[in-house]
Parts: structure tokens; sequence; C-alpha cells
């Protein structure tokens, strides 16, 4: 059986609370299973009580930049104690929009490679936030030997994605591909078997998806994209896909 993967979206947002029974159900009957970012304590927490519910959520457990200031040691004792349940350690990363001090962006530094060192250790794949920060990380990634690393909802120019590519990384895109030009070039530009696709649900997106909170039933849409940028058929874009999202969650 083929599976989509949705690479990235914040299930235990509030957003979703009430609608998880038909989230898991649609997911289910469209062969959808996804890799569930939290971005505190609070959100790994119930990230980890959503995986007990249904296999289709891999739970990632982390700290966002926006939430550095959370308690890390904490963050580190869950991941630490449910290492063997936890698919992946995100969404973690670097925001210089969430830091109005160099101080503030050292501690999202400090974070970041702090849960950089669990996810090498415990052989984890990572999630990673890098708006306006890629150079910033590009410099981070070699002190780390991590197979799964994804630079989530990727927006950086085509040298960038030459050397994101270069350091191993994978690269992941979201609804903004179906209506967006520039997604379109940089998706052109991606090497096949490093592409994963994500909604980063409950994000809203304009045009045709009507700022309607990102579900993951849009996932198809991206993959239908993809395929005719290719120049694919929808079945093998979804079979490179599912080959993409084993490899980098290492399943
Ligand atoms: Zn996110």
């Amino acid at each position: 059986m083929v599976w989509l993967f949705d690479a990235h979206v914040h299930l235990s947002d509030p957003e979703y609370v009430g609608d998880m029974d038909l989230i898991i159900n649609s997911m289910r009957k469209m062969k959808i299973k996804a890799c569930a970012v939290s971005v505190d304590n609070v959100s790994s927490n119930n990230t980890l009580d959503l995986a007990q519910k249904s296999d289709l959520v891999l739970p990632f457990v982390g700290i966002h930049p926006e939430k550095a200031f959370d308690d890390l040691e904490s963050n580190i004792g869950l991941i630490r104690k449910n290492s063997d349940r936890i698919c992946g350690i995100g969404e973690i990363g670097l925001d210089k929009t969430y830091a109005s001090s160099t101080e503030q962006f050292a501690r999202q530094k400090m974070v970041f490679t702090k849960l950089l060192e669990e996810a090498e250790a415990l052989k984890k794949p990572v999630s990673v936030h890098s708006r306006r920060t890629l150079d910033e990380i590009f410099q981070i990634i070699p002190s780390y030997r991590i197979s799964g690393f994804l630079l989530h909802w990727f927006d950086g120019s085509k040298k960038q994605l030459n050397t994101a590519t270069d350091l191993g990384c994978f690269v992941s895109y979201g609804p903004a591909t179906v209506y967006s030009k520039d997604k379109q070039v940089l998706v052109s530009n991606t090497e096949k078997n490093r592409l994963l696709v994500e909604t980063d649900g409950p994000v809203k997106f304009s045009h045709c998806f009507g700022m309607k909170a990102a579900h993951v039933s849009f996932i198809p849409s991206v993959v239908f994209c993809i395929a005719k940028i290719f120049g694919q058929t929808y079945d093998e874009t979804v079979s490179l896909l599912e080959q993409n999202s084993t490899n980098y969650l290492g399943i």
C-alpha cells in the first residue's frame, strides 16, 4: 500500500481540537500519514497524546524558535523518556523575527543546537524552521550527523537550494506551490529524491485556498502540482514521495 506523508503539520494546534476524529478518519481514507510537529512543552505532550490515538500520527517533539524561552530541560527530558515513541525532533530552528536582541537570538541558537545534539544521539530526523536564517543554519549543519535533516517550507534562493542539497538536506514545499510561480521554479530546481510535501497546517493559505486553515487533505493538490512540474504521473510522484519520506524518517 502506498502512503502519502504530510512532512510538517501542527496537529496539536488548538485550531484542530474538536475535529481530530474527523481528521484522523480522513487521513486513513486518503492514505496520509502526518509528521506532527510541536512548538513547546505543552504541544509536545499533546502531540504524544495524539500519537496514542492513531498510528498515522508520527510524533515530533521540540521547541520552535518563537518559544525559545520555554523550559529546555523539560523538553529534553520528554524526548529521552519517550525516545522509542518519538519519530523526530521538531519544530526547531532559528528565526530573527522572534528575537529582538542578540541575547534572544543566542538563546534560540543554544536551544536549537542542544536539540540537534539530542537528534544526533537518538538517531532521529529533524524538522527545521529556517525563515531568513538559512545561511546561519548551513554553518551549523556540518557539526552534526543527522541523516534526516528537513528544511521545512524551503524559501531560499537557487544558490541556497544547491547548498542544502550539497549538505544532504531534504526540503519541503506546501500548498503555496499550487499558486506561486516562484515556488514552482524552486520545485523544478530541486533534486527529485530530496523533496517532501507538507501543509504546515493550520497556517492559512490565500488564492484558491481561500484563507482556510490548511488541512492534511490539502496534500494531494500539492502532489498533483509537483507531478506536473516534474512531468510525471500522479502515481509516479506519490511513489517517489513515499520513498523520500521513508528515507527522511529512517523507517
Ligand atoms: Zn511549522
